[in-house]
Formats: structure tokens, C-alpha cells, sequence
């Protein structure tokens, strides 16, 4: 468990750019294909149950929510995109508001995109890349759901997204990730911590206070 991180608890929800929280601690942006497992990641991460709602209905809620650190960072989880039952209009709204606040958000440091290892780099995901690396904002893919596959598979498909994402000529690292089992978790952290400069993990004490808290995942 990182205990900075399990620290997290939501604060706001925006709908709109005029309702995103006022710029100042920096943050990082979690987007995903609905049912990538965004949600259970977010949680993961977190070592909290319930931090980011995982949804039975994805693609629903078109809200971005706001999860506070300790020193006043932010984790924000974005709208789900890609589900097919989404009317037109909502989803060209979503991608309005999207890239309205990943281009013109001033504390975002990074974003994380979530991503099924078998059905990696969808159309919205490369889109997304394309706006990232057009602001020069590094991403982090976690291709989730790695539990799904054999050791061998899992590696398999890293090295081939690793070489696809050459074309985007970006700042991007890839890695293999399960929200179910935790693979991975420790990579992500440093990356999160390097990104958002907080305080390196404080894990001695806390692991002992917190023992109730690792076992809910
Ligand atoms: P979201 O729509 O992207 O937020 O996805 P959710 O977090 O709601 O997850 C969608 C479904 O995938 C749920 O049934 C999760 O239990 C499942 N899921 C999420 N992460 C993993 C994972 O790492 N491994 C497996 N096997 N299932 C996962």
C-alpha cells in the first residue's frame, strides 16, 4: 500500500470548464475507454474500495471528479469514453470538454490513460496521445487487466505497444498493469510521485496502521 495515495478523498465534481476546481496544486488526469477498468484502477492505486465509482452503466456520468492528496495534489478521473450507447451529441461534448481541459489545464502534469491489454490502443486512445503529445503533456498507459493473460502474452503485447507508440513521438511509457491483483502497482507510483513532486512514499509506520485497509483489496 502507498499510504500517501490511500490518502486520497474526492472533493469535486465539473461538468462544464467553468466548474473545474481553480488551478493550483499540480495534477494528474486518469482517462480510459468505459470498462478499461479506469474506475478499479483509480481504486487500486488508492488501496481504497469505492474512491472512483465503478460503474454498471460506463459511459453515463460525463463528469470529471477531483481526488485531493495530502498537500493538495490532485488525482482526476475523466469521463469514460467510447461506449457505443452514447448518443453523438454527448460524446461530442465530451470531447470538446476533454480537450479543452487537457489543453488548457496549467497544473496538469501527466496523463495516465487506462487501457484493456487486449484491446490496446483503440481510436480514442490514439486520439488522445495525438492532443497529449500536441501539448507536450507525458503519458502513462496502464494496459490493464494484465491477470487476463499468460506471463509470456502480457510481454508479448507490451513490446508491441511500445513499438506502435513510436509513431506518436511523444513522451509515453507503457506498462503492464492489474487493478484485480495489484501487478505493477509499484511502477505507477513512481511515476504518479515524479510527476505530482510529492513526498516519497511513508510506508514503514503506515503499513502497520493501515493493515485493515490493505485487506479490503
Ligand atoms: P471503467 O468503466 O473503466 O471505470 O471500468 P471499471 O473499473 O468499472 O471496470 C470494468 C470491469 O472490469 C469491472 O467488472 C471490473 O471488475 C473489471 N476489471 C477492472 N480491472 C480489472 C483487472 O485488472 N482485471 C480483471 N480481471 N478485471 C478487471
Amino acid at each position: 500500500m502507498n499510504y500517501y495515495f490511500q490518502q486520497a478523498r474526492f472533493t469535486q465534481s465539473a461538468t462544464t470548464p467553468k466548474t473545474l476546481p481553480p488551478e493550483s496544486g499540480f495534477e494528474v488526469a486518469f482517462a480510459g475507454r468505459s470498462n478499461s477498468g479506469k474506475s478499479s484502477s483509480i481504486n487500486r492505486i488508492c488501496s481504497q474500495r469505492s474512491l472512483a465509482r465503478t460503474s454498471k452503466t460506463p459511459g453515463r456520468t460525463q463528469l470529471i471528479n477531483f481526488f485531493v492528496l495530502p498537500q493538495g495534489e490532485y488525482l482526476v478521473d475523466l469521463p469514460g469514453y467510447g461506449y457505443a450507447k452514447v448518443p453523438e451529441a454527448i460524446k461530442l461534448e465530451w470531447q470538446r470538454f476533454i480537450n479543452d481541459y487537457l489543453t488548457k489545464r496549467q497544473t496538469l502534469k501527466g496523463l495516465v490513460i487506462v487501457m484493456d491489454i487486449r484491446h490496446p490502443l483503440t481510436e480514442h486512445d490514439s486520439m488522445l496521445l495525438q492532443w497529449a503529445v500536441s501539448r507536450n503533456l507525458p503519458v502513462h498507459i496502464l494496459l490493464n487487466k494484465s491477470d487476463k493473460l499468460k506471463r509470456g502474452a502480457v510481454m508479448n503485447e507490451l513490446l508491441s505497444v511500445q513499438k506502435k507508440l513510436t509513431v506518436f513521438n511523444g513522451d509515453i511509457s507503457v506498462q503492464a498493469f492489474s487493478a484485480q491483483d495489484g501487478l505493477g502497482l509499484e511502477l505507477v507510483w513512481d511515476k504518479l510521485e515524479g510527476w505530482l513532486g510529492c513526498k516519497k512514499k511513508d510506508n514503514v509506520d503506515s503499513a502497520t496502521i493501515h493493515t485493515e485497509q490493505d485487506t479490503i483489496l
